[in-house]
């Protein structure tokens, strides 16, 4: 038997992953504050409600893809909340990143209610999300995640079983941690070579067979060329947008901060890329941190 999704939060995330769920033959009840995002999910199929109360009420799985870990919490708790609504046995599963006791928060609230709870932030952007080849971190009680597995293979190509509640969003928070991190230096790295006199291909024709290969490099190299899909080759459109990256650097050093872990090179991440943010790099693939570089450096 099929379950009856209700899906909360139908943006650039969540109108393709319901779409898919739709074309899977899954039952979707859909909700968005947006006009817009109802209307292109009605347009895939989605069976949208105007009062997302009515969608929960009749699903088996909840699925949330919003903002923040404050739109998850108030969405869930704040009166009528969703968790007023939903049947017993109802499986609340958030998709959103958010901070990782924000994740926990909101499971011990579904746990309280009588329902079960499980993280399940993607790393994949938009174009994974149309794809349905997210890769899902999941972080909840074994039997929720057995049963959401399915489900998230629809929408998905790579599901992991990260731990307890709030252990997905820590799965992807040190990834994008690692990711942000990585990225600024093979930039650091390119603008060096840049004013060493040393070409782009070079440089990468070295280090793509080296101990500096990384994902940052070979896929998302930030100079046009030597890769030839990566964002650099398109004017730095996104891709993962900056502002996604500052937002998740921001959320891992609340982690840091929480656990007192001392990772200053994690921290500057999270300072570079908030200014980087600031600007008209918060639209741009966040690869584009090399233009910054370059422009801060001399000659
Ligand atoms: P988005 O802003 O496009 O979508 C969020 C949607 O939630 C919006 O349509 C908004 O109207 C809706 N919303 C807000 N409050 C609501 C409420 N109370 N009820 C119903 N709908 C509500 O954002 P997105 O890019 O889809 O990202 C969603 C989440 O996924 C974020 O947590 C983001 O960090 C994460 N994420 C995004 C990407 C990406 O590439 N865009 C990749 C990985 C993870």
């Amino acid at each position: 038997h099929q379950p009856c999704a209700a899906f909360i939060g139908l943006g650039n995330m969540g109108g393709p992953m319901a779409a898919n769920l739709v074309k899977a033959g899954v039952r979707v009840l859909g909700h968005d504050v947006v006009p817009e995002a109802m209307e292109s999910a009605r347009s895939n199929g989605v069976h949208v409600v105007t009062d997302p109360l009515e969608a929960v009420a009749q699903a088996d799985v909840v699925l949330t893809m919003l903002p923040s870990g404050q739109h998850v919490i108030s969405a869930y708790q704040d009166s009528p909340g969703l968790l007023s609504a939903a049947k017993p046995g109802t499986i609340f599963l958030d998709c959103s990143t958010i901070n990782i006791s924000e994740a926990q928060e909101a499971a011990e609230l579904a746990q309280r209610a009588g329902f079960r709870a499980a993280d399940a932030p993607v790393s994949g952007g938009v174009v994974g999300a149309e794809a349905g080849t997210l890769a899902f971190m999941v972080g909840g009680d074994t039997d929720v995640f057995h049963e959401i597995h399915p489900l998230l293979d629809i929408m998905g190509a790579r599901v992991v079983h990260c731990g307890e509640n709030g252990l997905g969003q820590a799965a992807k928070i040190c990834n994008n941690m690692i990711l942000g991190i990585s990225q600024i230096a093979v930039a650091e790295a390119f603008v060096l070579a840049e004013q060493l006199g040393l070409t782009d291909q070079a440089l990468y024709d070295v280090v793509s067979k080296a101990s500096g290969q990384c994902w940052a490099l070979t896929t998302n190299c930030p100079v046009p060329g030597p890769v030839p899909n990566s964002p650099a080759n398109r004017e730095f459109a996104p891709g993962f947008a900056g502002a996604l990256m500052a937002k998740d650097l921001g959320l891992a050093t609340n982690a840091l901060d929480e656990q007192g872990v001392d990772a200053q090179m994690g921290r500057l991440a999270a300072v570079i890329y908030s200014e980087f943010a600031q600007g008209d790099g918060a639209r741009k693939d966040f690869s584009a941190i090399i233009t910054s570089i370059r422009d801060n450096s001399a000659s």
